[in-house]
């Protein structure tokens, strides 16, 4: 499952993070999500869970915020908002769009102890 790996991968961000920060514990993990990314928000959330047992994110609280897709739209040369994917630009109706924003997924914030 794609969100499990990702779920692996923020337990490898957390343990690399304790390491410089020197920090033992986390309690909670603010991540943003990218809206056209593929991580679906409700299944990571249950991978979080079932990674990070046994970590030092142990019964850490996850909240995942969402932030909007932006895309370069080749026929209007601006930047314009991106729901999906698959959406034309929302100003000339066209599709020659390349993806600039809002297709990944990283850690925002940590709360330590
Ligand atoms: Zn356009």
């Amino acid at each position: 499952m794609h969100e499990l790996s990702l779920a692996q991968g923020i337990r490898r961000i957390l343990e690399d993070e304790a390491k410089s920060q020197g920090f033992e514990k986390v309690t909670a993990v603010w991540l943003d999500i990218g809206a056209l990314s593929h991580a679906d928000p409700e299944a990571l959330e249950f991978c979080f869970a079932a990674s990070m047992a046994g970590s030092l994110a142990e019964g850490a609280a996850l909240h995942i915020a969402r932030t909007p897709g932006r895309a370069w739209c080749w026929s209007c040369a601006k930047e314009v908002p991106l729901a999906r994917r698959i959406d034309p630009c929302p100003d000339c109706g066209g599709h020659r769009l390349e993806v600039v924003g809002g297709d990944d997924m990283r850690v925002r914030e940590l709360e330590v102890s």
